[in-house]
């Protein structure tokens, strides 16, 4: 097991006076100055600010990309703060799924093992990863498209397939940073009620967006603004 167990009940994860400074030859940035809050299980967050404020620092952090200069960080009730490298690797395989603004699929792989790819690194057994991957496929709507590659799909479907591939490992939280940014108005409207749908089926979603129309779609909004949180709206 990677990190220390905190139990925790309803927190999918806790930010406790999150500090996070780059420095840049002599000079250091305040990227966040402090940052505590917690998201509930089943919660649907949207961060909003303007750029600078750190909302990719937030999203680097929640998503084990990055570790924090101080302050603690539990996800799915593990101290996952002071992780190294491969521990941090292994808690995004095991405990989140992403969202990216320009899908980040695998171009000459299909649909069903674009979908697979979590799995295979779980070491899942070929028959089994291949069901839930069509399981999955049913969930977005996609599976008529098994056999495609992404080129052969709209940005629509190519973000279900991505929505898909995130929520292979039944992960605590999908983090989604700019998912409906590549796509029209009418499919951002699709994906963000599939988003929506997923959230009503319990599903914690954490969204960093700068559109105010997409952040409505989520229960609460974190505007942020210099390494903080500004304002909360919204209820869990
Ligand atoms: P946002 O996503 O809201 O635009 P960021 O989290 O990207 O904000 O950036 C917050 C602050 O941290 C900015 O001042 C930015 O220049 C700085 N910053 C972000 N990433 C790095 C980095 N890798 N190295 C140095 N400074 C960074």
């Amino acid at each position: 097991m990677t990190g220390s167990i905190i139990h925790n009940n309803g927190t999918a994860a806790q930010l406790d006076q999150v500090y996070k400074t780059y420095k840049m030859g002599t000079q250091e940035v305040k990227a966040l100055s402090g940052v505590s809050i917690s998201f509930q299980k089943g919660s649907f967050w949207a961060i909003l600010g303007p750029s600078g404020s750190g909302k990719s620092t937030l999203l680097n952090l929640l998503g084990c990309l990055d570790r924090p200069t101080s302050g603690r960080y539990i996800l799915n009730g593990h101290d996952v703060s002071t992780l190294n490298d491969d521990q941090l690797s292994e808690m995004r395989l095991k405990h989140l799924g992403f969202i990216f603004q320009s899908f980040n699929l695998i171009p000459q792989s299909t649909v069903e093992e674009n979908i697979q790819l979590p799995l295979y690194y779980q070491g899942w057994d070929p028959d089994a990863s291949r069901e839930k991957a069509h399981e999955l496929a049913r969930m977005v709507g996609l599976e008529s498209r098994l056999r495609h590659r992404p080129m052969e799909l709209s940005g629509g479907q190519q973000q279900r397939v991505a929505i898909a591939r995130a929520l292979a490992n039944d992960p605590a939280i999908l983090l989604a940073d700019e998912p409906t940014g590549n796509l029209d108005t009418h499919t951002s409207v699709e994906i963000m009620n599939l988003l929506q749908q997923l959230n009503e089926q319990g599903k914690t979603i954490i969204m960093v967006t700068h559109e105010r129309d997409i952040a409505a779609y989520a229960k609460s909004r974190m505007f942020m603004r210099d390494g903080l949180i500004e304002r909360i709206e919204g209820s869990e």
